[in-house]
C-alpha cells in the first residue's frame, strides 16, 4: 500500500506574465539564484536592505538548540520605528498609510505622520497604565485604525499582544487572557458587521466576570458603535479620553531581535487552537520582504488591500507588519463583503483604485455564487495583480478570479503559509513564474520545503506526501506559548532524525503534491487525508471536482469509517443559487456523482452527497472538516468554539439524520 496520497490531478491550463508585468517587477528571475547558494547570507542582506537596526547584527542564524531558532540575535530594533518613524524621517509623512472605509460609509484616512503621532500617544497611554516590556495586552477591537494603533503602540514599547478575533465569544476570550496572562485588555464598545453594531465591550466584561481570578487590570475602550455599555469604575478607561491628555512625543526604544512581538491563536481548524508565538527582527524581515517581492510592491504608486481582519496572522503580517515596514498605501475595511449591499467590495476597489487585492477562496467562492453581474458593475480597472490565501484555491475559483476580477491579465499569486510559518512560504512570483491554476508553485527564495513519504524519504517529482520546511526561517514561531512540549510534538517530532545533529524539520501537517515540474500542489490537511480500499486520496482533489461542475457552488469532502473500504468519500455539497430549485437532491446526487467518477476516477466518486445550505467554518472562513467527519460518522460534533456560527452544525445533523 502507497503512502504517498494518489496523484489524481489534471489541470493543464498556464499562465505567463506578461512582458510588460515582467519587465517592471520588483523580483527577476536571479533572486532564486542568489538566494539558493546561500540562504543565510540572502535572509541577511535582506533584512540590512528593508530594515533599520539600530544596532546592526553580525550573528544572522542560531541553530544551536534547535528546534528553538534565533535570527540576527546580538542585533537591536524598533519595530514600531520601522513601520512609523523612519517613513516620517524619509520624507514620506504625507503618503497615506490607511484609507479608512467604516462599513456604514464613514471614512478616515491617515498618512505616515498621522499614524506615527497616534502610536507615540497611544504607547504614552499604555505606560501610563503600567504597561512595561514583555507584559502582555489582549485586543479585541473591529477592523478600525485603532486595531492597526493599539498593535504598534504595544510594539512600540516592547509589550506583547495577542490579538483576539472581533467575532470569538467571551470563553474564547477568557481562555486566551488567562493562556497569556494578559494585564490590559484594548476593546471597542462595539463596532459594524452586517448592518448593524456588533457589540463588544459587554462580550468582554462576560469573560472578565467568569469564574476564578484573571490577570487583567485595566479595560481600554475605544467608541465606535456608540451602543450602550456598563462600566467598571476604576478598570475601564475611554480610549479618547486618555489619548486626549497623553504626551504627544515618545522616543522608541530599541530591543533585541529575539524580542517576543506577538502571541496569536490558530484558527482551530484540526483542533484546540494554539498559541503561537513570534519574535521581532526575523519577523520583520520575512514580512516586509515577501510582502515587496510576491505582491511586486511599488510603495509611490500601489493601493494594497488585504481583506484579512487583523485578528488573523493574514491581518498581522499583510495589514500591518510587512506592508507599513515597506510603507505602502494600504485600504482598511470595517465591515463584511456584503454590506450594505452585494457590491461592497467592488464599490471599495473602484473609490480607492486598489491595484493589488488580497483575499481567501471562500470569499471568491461566496463571490461567484452571487454571479459577476454584481463585480461587473463596478471600474475594477486599477487592479494589476491578486493573491489568494487559507486554503487551496480550486481551479475554477482560480480562473473566475483572474476573468472576472483581474480582467482576464492580473497574475495571481496563490500564496501558502501558516500563522506558524509567520509569513508567506510558497508563492509565485508575479513577474517570473509560469501560473498553474490550483497550484501554489515554489518555495520562496530563501527558503526550502520538500515532500515526504511517512517514513521521511523525499517522494520526488510527481508524487504526493507530507509538506515539510527543511530548513529554519527568518518568520518561523518560536514556540507555543508557555507549552515548549507541545511545540516539538507537534511540529518537530516526526521528521526529527535521531543521531544527526541539528536536522530538524518542520512538519506543516498539510499534504502536498509534487508535479512533474516539481511545483507544489497543496492538497488538505493530512488530518483530512482519506484512505479508500488502500488509496489515500485528498479532500482538495475531489472538492475541486465537485465545484467545476456549473451546478455546484461550494463542496466539503470527509472520509467517512466503511466497513467495506475502510473510509468513503462523503460530500457536502452547496449549490449555485440559480440551481437550488432546476434539481431535486437526488438528482444532484447522481449527477456529482457520475461527474466525479468521470473527473478522477471511480474510486474517488463519494458514497453519498448531501446537499446543504451552509458549512460549518472558522471565523476566518476555513472549512472545518473534522466536524462534518463527526456527522458523517455518527458521533458527538467536537469542540467548535471557533466556529463562525455554531447553529450550523445542528442544521446540518438535523438534515442528515431526517428531522428536516
Ligand atoms: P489549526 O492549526 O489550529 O488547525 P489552521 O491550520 O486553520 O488551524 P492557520 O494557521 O490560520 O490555522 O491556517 C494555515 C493553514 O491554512 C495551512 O496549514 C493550510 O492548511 C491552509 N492554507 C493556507 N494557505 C493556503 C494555500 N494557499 N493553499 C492551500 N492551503 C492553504
Ligand atoms: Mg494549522
Amino acid at each position: 500500500m502507497s503512502t504517498n496520497i494518489d496523484s489524481l490531478q489534471h489541470e493543464t491550463r498556464r499562465f505567463a506574465p506578461s512582458s510588460e508585468f515582467s519587465a517592471n517587477a520588483v523580483a527577476t528571475a536571479e533572486i532564486y539564484g542568489r538566494a539558493a547558494s546561500d540562504p543565510e547570507e540572502f535572509w541577511a542582506n535582506q533584512s540590512r536592505e528593508l530594515l533599520q537596526w539600530e544596532k546592526p547584527f553580525t550573528r544572522t542564524l542560531d541553530w544551536d538548540n534547535a528546534p528553538f531558532a534565533k535570527w540576527f540575535s546580538d542585533g537591536r530594533l524598533n519595530v514600531a520605528y520601522n513601520c512609523l518613524d523612519r517613513h516620517v524621517d524619509a520624507g514620506h509623512g504625507d503618503r497615506v498609510a490607511f484609507h479608512w472605509e467604516g462599513e456604514p460609509g464613514d471614512s478616515r484616512t491617515l498618512t505616515y505622520a498621522d499614524l506615527t503621532a497616534e502610536v507615540k500617544k497611544a504607547a504614552n497611554v499604555l505606560t501610563s497604565l503600567g504597561i512595561r516590556s514583555g507584559d502582555r495586552v489582549a485586543i479585541y477591537l473591529p477592523m478600525i485604525p485603532e486595531a492597526v494603533i493599539s498593535m504598534l503602540a504595544v510594539a512600540r514599547i516592547g509589550a506583547v499582544h495577542s490579538v483576539i478575533f472581533g467575532g470569538f465569544s467571551a470563553d474564547s476570550i477568557r481562555s486566551r487572557v488567562d493562556d497569556a496572562n494578559a494585564r490590559l485588555v484594548i476593546t471597542a464598545d462595539g463596532g459594524w458587521r452586517k448592518g448593524k453594531v456588533s457589540p463588544l465591550k459587554p462580550t468582554v466584561d462576560d469573560a472578565l466576570a467568569k469564574e476564578g481570578d484573571h490577570s487583567v487590570q485595566n479595560v481600554l475602550v475605544v467608541r465606535r458603535g456608540e451602543n450602550a455599555i456598563e462600566w467598571t469604575e476604576g478598570r475601564d478607561r475611554w480610549w479618547h479620553e486618555e489619548m486626549a491628555t497623553a504626551e504627544t512625543e515618545h522616543t522608541a526604544e530599541a530591543f533585541d531581535a529575539e524580542h517576543p512581538l506577538f502571541i496569536l491563536y490558530t484558527s482551530g481548524t484540526t483542533g484546540k487552537p494554539k498559541g503561537i508565538l513570534h519574535t521581532s527582527g526575523g519577523y520583520l524581515t520575512q514580512t516586509a520582504f515577501t510582502h515587496k517581492n510576491v505582491f511586486d510592491l511599488k510603495a509611490e504608486t500601489d493601493v494594497f488591500w488585504c481583506t484579512a481582519d487583523v485578528g488573523w496572522i493574514t491581518g498581522h503580517s499583510y495589514v500591518v507588519y510587512g506592508p507599513l515596514a515597506n510603507g505602502a498605501t494600504q485600504v482598511l475595511y470595517e465591515g463584511t463583503p456584503d454590506a450594505p449591499h452585494p457590491g461592497r467590495w467592488w464599490e471599495v476597489i473602484e473609490k480607492y483604485k486598489v491595484s493589488i487585492f488580497y483575499t481567501a477562496p471562500t470569499a471568491i467562492r461566496s463571490f461567484m455564487k452571487t454571479g459577476r453581474s454584481v463585480p461587473d458593475g463596478f471600474d475594477l480597472s486599477s487592479i494589476r495583480l491578486l493573491g489568494s490565501v487559507g486554503e487551496p484555491i480550486n481551479p475554477e475559483a482560480w480562473i473566475w478570479y483572474r476573468d472576472v476580477i483581474g480582467a482576464g491579465t492580473a497574475p495571481i499569486v496563490d500564496t501558502w503559509w501558516q500563522t506558524e510559518t509567520g509569513a508567506i512560504m510558497v508563492s509565485a512570483l508575479p513577474g517570473i513564474t509560469t501560473a498553474k491554476p490550483g497550484s501554489a508553485q515554489v518555495a520562496m527564495p530563501g527558503i526550502t520545503v520538500d515532500v515526504l513519504t511517512d517514513g521521511g524519504a523525499p517522494v520526488g517529482n510527481g508524487s504526493g506526501g507530507l509538506l515539510v520546511v527543511t530548513k529554519p526561517w527568518p518568520s518561523m514561531l518560536r514556540g507555543i506559548w508557555g507549552d515548549p512540549e507541545r511545540f516539538i510534538e507537534t511540529y518537530w517530532d516526526k521528521f526529527d532524525q535521531p543521531g544527526a545533529t541539528n536536522r530538524r524539520m518542520y512538519f506543516a501537517g498539510d499534504g502536498a503534491r509534487l508535479d512533474e515540474d516539481g511545483d507544489i500542489w497543496l492538497l488538505g490537511r493530512v488530518d483530512d487525508v482519506m484512505n479508500v480500499s488502500g488509496h489515500r486520496l485528498s479532500t482538495a482533489e475531489i472538492e475541486s471536482s465537485l465545484v467545476s461542475h456549473p451546478i455546484v457552488a461550494e463542496a466539503a469532502v470527509v472520509g467517512a469509517h466503511d466497513d467495506t473500504t475502510g473510509q468513503a468519500v462523503v460530500a457536502f455539497v452547496i449549490l449555485r443559487a440559480d440551481q437550488e430549485d432546476a434539481q431535486t437532491p437526488e438528482e444532484a446526487n447522481g449527477i456529482l456523482r457520475s461527474h466525479v467518477s468521470e473527473q478522477i476516477g471511480a474510486i474517488a466518486r463519494p458514497r453519498q452527497i448531501f446537499v446543504v445550505s451552509e458549512l460549518p467554518k472558522t471565523r476566518s472562513g476555513k472549512i472545518m472538516r473534522r466536524l462534518l467527519r463527526d456527522v458523517a460518522e455518527g458521533r458527538e460534533v467536537g469542540d467548535t468554539t471557533t466556529l463562525a456560527d455554531t447553529s450550523v452544525m445542528q442544521i446540518i445533523s438535523d438534515k442528515l439524520h431526517g428531522t428536516t
